[in-house]
């Protein structure tokens, strides 16, 4: 324990300092983490309004109104293990989307070796390919998404890859079992009846805005926990899944989503699950004047952070962790 509670950067008064996700310190060397806060600035995959490659720097920003506890599931997720923001995703080709995603990679690869848990920041939603080709590799991976889309559509405009289709290429390339998928809070009009198809067909569990209303918070976390089971499981969260009310700085807005404290109750349902990464995409801050959106995005990241953190330890219970 440090004598001096101001060398710690949680400690310090929140609106100083370099603004580090969740205020947590930096480094660029993933073996220091347990987990590791990743930004990734990508927005070429947007098939409509750009802008959220400025995404994790504003999340950061607001990420500084993060506290250590969670009242809610009393977890201290600093407490449990290692946490560290280990910088951007260095993307050395923007121009580029296929060679962009080879970059995210790559820096995926090396986090995944130092053995650090993925926790990060977008950033548009063809970055999640990226990270599951690098953590996914060696066994399929579930996923609880929650999204307004499948993102599970075919090619567009020449390409397979884009932000509306990652999880479908995700299974075509054997990171993600369908099987172990659930989707919730789709909606919104498509460009043909049957966009979404390959959701259906490969076997994923898709919620509807409409069912989710049937259903409640509480039976969808029951039937999300049901397929996700045992396996190792990723939690994407794109913030266009929630209403625009309350995130309105986003590429493709689509109205009548959940708020945002039914998505801080799904995501903490998810306690116990095998947790083994997890994103916030989407957040594009040419469309968030007050900043709000990023607020929610980091507010997000923090539940994720919570829970993963709580299966790590559970994971790993002779995991080396901070003294505070
Ligand atoms: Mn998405
Ligand atoms: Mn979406």
């Amino acid at each position: 324990m440090t004598e001096d509670p101001f060398a710690d950067p949680l400690q310090r008064p929140r609106y100083t300092g370099i603004p580090t996700l969740m205020r947590a310190p930096h480094t660029e060397d993933p073996a220091e983490a347990d987990i590791a806060l990743v930004g990734v600035p990508l927005d070429g995959g947007v098939t409509n309004r750009p802008g959220a490659r400025h995404g994790p720097r504003e999340i950061r920003n607001q990420s500084g109104l993060m506290r250590a506890f969670n009242p809610a599931n009393r977890i201290n997720p600093y407490e449990l293990c290692r946490v560290r923001d280990v910088g951007d995703a260095l993307i050395r080709r923007p121009f580029r989307l296929e060679d962009s995603l080879d970059d995210i990679e790559a820096f995926f690869r090396e986090v995944h070796a130092a053995g650090a848990v993925p926790i990060s920041a977008g950033g548009d939603h063809s970055l999640t390919l990226p990270i599951f080709r690098a953590i996914a590799a060696d066994r399929p991976v579930g996923m609880v998404h929650f999204d307004a889309h499948c993102d599970t559509g075919g090619p567009r405009w020449g390409s397979a890859v884009h932000h509306g289709a990652p999880f479908k290429v995700a299974v075509e390339e054997g990171l993600l079992d369908p099987a172990r998928t659930v989707q919730i809070g789709i909606r919104g009009a498509t460009a043909e009846p049957d966009a979404w198809r390959f959701s259906y067909e490969s076997g994923m569990r898709v919620i509807t805005m409409d069912e989710f209303h049937g259903l409640g918070v509480e039976k969808t976390i029951a039937e999300a926990r049901r397929v996700a089971g045992d396996g190792p499981t990723y939690i994407s969260f794109d913030v266009d899944g929630l209403d625009p009310v309350f995130a309105p700085g986003t590429g493709t807005p689509e109205v009548g989503g959940y708020t945002t404290h039914e998505a801080q109750l799904m995501l903490r349902g998810l306690r116990g699950l095998d947790l083994v990464g997890g994103d916030v995409v989407e957040v594009a801050p040419p469309f968030d004047p007050s900043g709000n959106t990023a607020l929610v995005g980091a507010t997000m990241m923090y539940e994720i952070l919570c829970v993963a953190a709580d299966a790590l330890a559970a994971r790993r219970p002779d995991s080396p962790s901070d003294p505070r």
